[in-house]
């Protein structure tokens, strides 16, 4: 039956929902994508279920009607109820949530073309030294008169000279040209008797078109992702979609060389840097369901996949997968609930699994499958503590003696080391030693990290940068700033004062800033030019260098210290990615772990290898804390630009808090960043059990108190970081 009004999910988060009058002839169904007029303006909205959005009936003649539909498949009924769910859990607007989901607004314009150039054979009328070297260096391509600039290395000016001349022809592309076809059955992999067991249950998963929520608990170098690769190539042969989730996209360039050489081509990449034309042909690939495997950030979990046959969560421990803005989402949380709407299989991999998904699959919630051994025999490495109490580095220095001879022994033997530190930049502090100033944001209760390599020091939640002075800005002293505590520069040049010899690299997402970096410092490890890395916690996953024999932990307390809930699980988690990064080829691996608290339950987990212990204590801990995965967390944050306002805000919330037996509201207080990106922030928290409807109490509370509009409000459910 022809829709003759439509309800509308507009896609801005200030307007609730929209009815309009279907013109004659328009043929619009649930999940349409279309235009209507607002006041003078027009809006971009989604048909949606009356019934499932509640508003005020407008009575049908006074209606406007939309005015057009847009060229794009309809978002199906299992992704709206994804948005539904998502903004109900994450307690967000519907529009917000929505607007992941059409994330290109180049894709809603319809098929287009774009010009090219390429040469024609002729030559001009007139050779000048630019016409030739252009002419020379544009054997061959075909790109875009800015493209084809950037390749001469001549003036787009020459180029359009060159057109004039009959030299360059335009070609007419389509933006949306199709990707290269992979292909199931490529290259077949040869796979352990483990692996094939673990890959055959992934592919009668896929095979059987159901929901199947499966861990792979594998340990590090054990081999998942060649058997979630067979999982794949069964859901490309059902010509279905596949989406593979990463949690870095610098871990993406040696994804994508593993997976075109087991399928022959390269699957659809999604993340934020993508230009407008990429962004716009992927998000049109994937709506027609030509794009058969997409891999991804988080934010390509809300993409309006035709026709999903699998979701993989990679590394899916890792809190890069929670968002901490805007929508306050778990990625890795929402592709499982992805997975039940669209009832297909979902796979989350990981050497360390998140205590909550190691308790969903004990309690039979989720599917367990084990890799116990790593694939072609090499052995898990040894791991040793280094007592910092009693192995003490020289002053100013960081690595204590029996580190510093584990390095010197791998450089004579021609192996590679690994040292970990999960530090940005020189120093995290900055001060003057003659009156003790500290550097510190304008815009938030941070101190700014010295950058050595860049000259600056920059803060790492808003951004601000300044050039380091020459002299004291408090009291004028010259040459006076002291470093304090190391970042991974100043472990980079403690290691090249002590070995010269030795080339070292830091890698960081400051040096691994784009896919070519990655790809460059890959193939610089690969082909051993590189002796010792230096690295934050970017190093600690996906990468795979046989000569790597030895891994040191700078400082396995960094990361106990604070109040962060997960401290313990997350230095388990580093530590043991680290270590596994040792040993993966035929030569045995060592770890050297320094600690001041050697009797701290997770560095001596860590020791024993023990992961069953730690898992243990710690789910004991979170017991006992009404912590998930026994009880849930929340946080609201008010924030303004002025304190008073801020305080003031939160206080009336406070005053108004629920008094319930199973939600508990503690604050407000200011939080720890109580000044972030120049807002002044204060926050509650929320302990809650199981059972309460901690959403909706969230709600009804919000929507109970009124604030000025230089107020914000956050609410963050499952919260990761409490800052
Ligand atoms: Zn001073
Ligand atoms: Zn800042």
């Amino acid at each position: 039956m022809p829709v003759t009004r439509a309800r509308l999910l507009v896609m801005n988060a200030a307007l609730g929902p929209l009815d309009y009058r279907v013109p004659e002839g328009m043929a619009v169904e649930h999940g349409s994508v279309v235009v209507a007029p607002l006041g003078p303006r027009q809006v971009t909205g989604i048909v949606w279920e009356e019934e499932r959005l509640p508003s005020d009936r407008v009575p049908d003649e006074k209606l406007r009607p939309l005015l057009g539909m847009l060229d794009v498949p309809p978002i199906r009924a299992e992704l709206r109820r994804l948005i539904e769910w998502t903004a109900d859990y994450y307690v967000a607007p519907m529009a917000a949530v929505a607007r992941m989901v059409i994330a290109s607004g180049g894709a809603l314009r319809g098929p287009a073309t774009m010009t090219e150039y390429r040469l024609t054979g002729g030559a001009p009328e007139r050779m000048t030294a630019q016409r030739q070297r252009a002419i020379e260096a544009l054997e061959g391509e075909q790109a875009t008169i800015r493209e084809l600039s950037g390749i001469a290395g001549v003036s787009e000016g020459v180029l359009r000279g060159l057109v004039n001349h009959g030299v360059l022809e335009p070609v007419e592309v389509d933006v949306d040209r199709p990707y290269p076809r992979a292909s199931a059955d490529h290259h077949l992999p040869d796979l352990s008797a483990e692996q094939r067991e673990v890959a055959g249950r992934l592919v009668e998963a896929v095979e059987a078109r159901a929901f199947a929520p499966i861990l792979i608990d594998g340990v590090t170098g054990s081999g998942k992702t060649e058997t979630y690769f067979e999982a794949i190539g069964a859901a490309i042969a059902e010509g279905r979609q596949v989406l593979v989730m990463l949690p870095e996209i610098a871990l993406t360039e040696a994804f994508l060389g593993r997976f075109e050489e087991r399928f022959g081509a390269l699957p659809v990449v999604w993340h934020s840097s993508l230009k407008s034309t990429e962004r716009r042909r992927a998000w049109r690939a994937i709506a027609s369901g030509e794009a058969q495997v997409v891999v991804g950030a988080r934010s390509a979990l809300f993409l309006p996949y035709a026709n999903l046959g699998l979701i993989v969560v990679d590394e899916a421990h890792e809190i890069s997968f929670k968002q901490d803005d805007g929508v306050r989402y778990n990625a890795r949380d929402v592709a499982v609930m992805r997975a039940r709407f669209e009832g297909i299989p979902v796979v989350l991999a990981s050497a360390t699994p998140a205590l909550e998904s190691l308790h969903m699959a004990d309690t039979g919630i989720y599917e367990k499958l084990v890799l116990p051994s790593r694939f072609g025999g090499a052995q898990l490495p040894d791991i040793k503590l280094v007592d910092l109490t009693e192995e003490k580095p020289g002053s100013g220095a960081w690595i204590a003696p029996p580190l510093r001879a584990a390095l010197i022994d791998r450089l004579e033997k021609g192996e590679q080391s690994l040292l970990f530190l999960n530090r940005r930049g020189y120093a995290p502090l900055t001060l003057c030693r003659h009156c003790g100033f500290r550097f510190q944001c304008p815009n938030c209760s941070a101190w700014l990290v010295e950058h050595r390599l860049s000259r600056r020091l920059a803060c790492h939640h808003c951004g601000h940068e300044t050039a380091p002075p020459g002299k004291c800005p408090e009291c004028g002293e010259p040459d006076c700033l002291v470093a304090c505590g190391p970042g991974v520069e100043r472990i980079a040049d403690e290691v090249a004062e002590m070995l010269p010899e030795a080339r070292v690299a830091v890698v960081t997402s400051d040096t691994l800033n784009s896919p070519e970096k990655a790809a460059e410092f890959v193939a610089m490890a690969e082909a051993k030019a590189i002796d010792v890395i230096v690295g934050t916690q970017l190093v600690t996953k996906g990468f795979h260098f046989p000569e790597l024999t030895l891994v040191g932990v700078i400082d396995a307390d960094l990361g106990l210290e604070g109040g962060d809930l997960r401290a313990a699980e997350r230095t388990y988690q580093q530590v043991a990615q680290v270590a596994g990064r040792a040993g993966r080829g035929a030569k045995p691996g060592e770890v050297l772990i320094q600690t001041r608290h050697p009797e701290a339950p997770v560095i001596a987990a860590l020791e024993a290898g023990d992961r069953d212990a730690f898992y243990e204590a710690e789910t004991d801990a979170r017991r006992y804390a009404g912590a998930p995965p026994f009880g849930r967390w929340a946080a609201i944050i008010v924030s303004s630009e002025d304190e008073r306002e801020a305080r003031e805000a939160a206080q009336r919330l406070g005053s108004t808090r629920p008094h319930l037996d199973d939600v508990q509201v503690l604050g407000p207080a200011p939080a720890p960043m109580a000044l972030l990106r120049g807002r002044y922030r204060f926050r509650l928290l929320l302990n809650a059990k199981r059972s309460a409807e901690l959403q909706q109490v969230i709600r009804v509370w919000l929507s109970g108190v009124e604030h000025p509009p230089g107020v914000r409000i956050g609410v963050d459910i499952d919260p990761y970081s409490f800052v």
